[in-house]
């Protein structure tokens, strides 16, 4: 305002000074002149304000006298609130990065329950697409009706479990639904298939050992109970024999199994050691030794070992590995049956122990449950034998600690080839 009446008033005095000089005609016309000037001016510079707004974003014009107590506050209003603007953008992007990095997924719902967002594992958890399903009811994307019953309740203590039966992929979720802002909701969502199936394995795991014990404990205690009642002139020597014979194989039983559990756990849990050479050689000329006292001279034996070839690893883990294949195949071939152990090295510098059978074979529905532990094809074979199902879980229990591989090849009824293959970097002879 200010601008404008010094504007006005340097016209009028410009007007009256020629007013003085040239007379009072001149004088008003050269006022008169200047108010127009001033008018065309405003003009012109509020057709370039008009052309500004309509593009905000650019620069305003450059505005002279009075315009420019307009503009000049105006534009930095506007550039403040564009850079507040651009620091809110930023705050939002590293939230929804922050959102998209969490392990869970986050799905939020509004009032009506419907979907709003959901990160990138959410999606993948519930199969869910976020362009398409945004605005559909929850209910109608997540069909399960136990979480129809869950997220119906008024208030949500806990998590449930919900199960996904999608072909191909089965897996379970632990779903908690949280109320938030305004009448909005929060879905979090997380995998626990590998933990439920850990814990599935740990009862199982409990139930079995359980279940194993029982027999021979059952056995022992019946034995025990009939020497404690009968009268001591009612049983023969002969008797008498007979039955601490049977318990004395039902207690060895128990200490087979208690070992071979606790080879597993110690397996289990010690570290990953990388160990020293170790001349296998050796070890399965000894494993053979122990295996012909086995076979009692009921097979026939061919061995094809190469003496110095070395693996670098834990000597007591190889070894069980080496007997633990060698006293299956004897314990799984008939009278008269070929075992031929093998350890030689590949043409890729892989080191291979083999041992091959003409036994009894294996069903392939079977071949790849062998390793579980417990898992036996015919357990009355196994016990009459003395294993206890637990042999091949140490030796891929081994295998795995040495980078090496457990490959089983059978055919029902006639024979195996169990092989364990170490990779190069284990293998080294004497000259390396
Ligand atoms: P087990 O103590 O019962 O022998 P393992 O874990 O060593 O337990 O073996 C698991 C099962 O694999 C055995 O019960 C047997 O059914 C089968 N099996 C293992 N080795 C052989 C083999 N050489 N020939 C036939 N079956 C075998």
């Amino acid at each position: 305002m200010i601008k404008t009446i010094i504007s006005i008033g340097l016209w009028a005095a410009l007007g009256w000074l020629c007013g003085a000089w040239l007379g009072p005609h001149t004088g008003w016309g050269v006022f008169s002149l200047g108010l127009v000037v001033m008018i065309l001016v405003s003009g012109v510079q509020l057709s370039r304000i008009g052309r500004w707004v309509s593009d905000i974003d650019a620069p305003p014009p450059p505005s002279v006298g009075p315009w420019d107590e307009i503009l000049a506050p105006i534009y930095r209003k506007l550039r403040k609130d564009k850079q507040d603007l651009a620091l809110l953008n930023r705050h939002v992007d590293g939230i929804m990065l922050a959102a998209e990095a969490l392990p869970d997924g986050a799905i939020t719902l509004d009032e009506a329950m419907h979907l709003t967002w959901c990160n990138q594992t959410a999606s993948d958890h519930i199969g869910l697409d976020l362009k398409a399903d945004r605005g559909h009811s929850i209910f109608n994307i997540l069909r399960a009706p136990e979480f129809a019953r869950y997220a119906r309740q008024t208030s949500w203590p806990g998590p449930i479990l919900l199960h996904m039966d999608k072909p191909g992929q089965e897996k379970t979720l632990l779903v908690q639904l949280t109320r938030y802002g305004v009448g909005q909701f929060l879905i979090v969502t997380r995998d626990v298939t590998q933990v439920e199936k850990l814990e599935t394995t740990r009862k199982d795991f409990v139930a079995n050992v359980s279940h194993e014990l029982r027999t021979p404990l059952t056995v022992l205690s019946g034995f025990l109970e009939t020497l404690r009642d009968m009268p001591e002139e009612s049983l023969s020597a002969e008797q008498r024999l007979r039955y601490q014979t049977l318990m004395l194989e039902q207690a060895q039983r128990m200490q087979a199994i208690v070992a071979d559990l606790l080879t597993l756990s110690t397996l289990e849990s010690s570290p990953h050691a990388e160990g020293e050479p170790v001349r296998m050689s050796t070890l399965i000329h000894t494993a053979l030794q122990q295996g012909r006292i086995l076979s009692n001279d009921q097979h026939v034996f061919v061995e094809n070992i190469a003496e110095d070839l070395y693996i670098t690893g834990i000597e007591t883990e190889l070894a069980s590995a080496v007997s633990n294949l060698l006293t299956n195949a004897i314990r799984y071939t008939p009278k008269d049956g070929t075992i031929t152990v093998s350890w030689y090295i590949s043409e890729g510098g892989h080191a291979c122990y083999s041992v091959q059978d003409t036994g009894i074979g294996i069903a392939s529905q079977d071949l790849p449950r062998l390793t579980e532990r417990f898992y036996r094809v015919d357990r009355g074979r196994s016990r009459a034998t003395g294993g206890t199902g637990l042999g091949l879980a140490i030796t891929k229990h081994v295998a795995m600690r040495h980078n090496a591989e457990l490959t089983i090849h059978s055919r029902f009824g006639a024979g195996s080839l169990f092989s364990l293959i170490f990779p190069p970097a284990r293998v080294s002879t004497p000259d390396q």
